[in-house]
């Protein structure tokens, strides 16, 4: 069963998960390539921020969220170790917030497209 998922940004329709990216707090469905223009043209509260829908997303995020705390911790004041345990509720809810988006994208866009685009036939 497939269904078209058009492009927030050229309203052209995405043929495959690969050219597929996913962004913001509303689950846009974008083509990768339209991703930058489409962003490049959000104002700033409303950037779209990664695409959700690869894992590399989230870890980049946590790289980035740990790099910003060790430095923190090295540049402005040292966090004692149940400051260090007090951030995992932190970190385990932003994962879980990303998780629940990255399966509703699954769920309502990503499991309609074959992973790879089609090949056109007749060429
Ligand atoms: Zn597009």
């Amino acid at each position: 069963m497939t269904r078209d998922i058009l492009c927030k940004h050229c309203s052209q329709p995405i043929l495959s998960r690969q050219a597929l990216a996913v962004v913001g707090r509303t689950l846009q469905p974008l083509h990768v390539r339209c991703y930058a223009a489409y962003a490049a043209r959000q104002p700033w509260h409303q950037k779209p921020g990664w695409p959700i829908n690869r894992w590399r997303s989230l870890l980049a995020f946590n790289a980035l969220l740990l790099a910003g705390v060790i430095l923190l911790h090295l540049l402005v004041s040292p966090l004692s170790v149940s400051e260090w345990l007090g951030l995992r509720p932190l970190l385990l809810a932003i994962n879980g917030w990303l998780l629940v988006a990255r399966l509703v994208s699954y769920w309502s866009l990503e499991r309609h497209l074959p992973q790879q685009e089609p090949t056109p036939r007749g060429t």
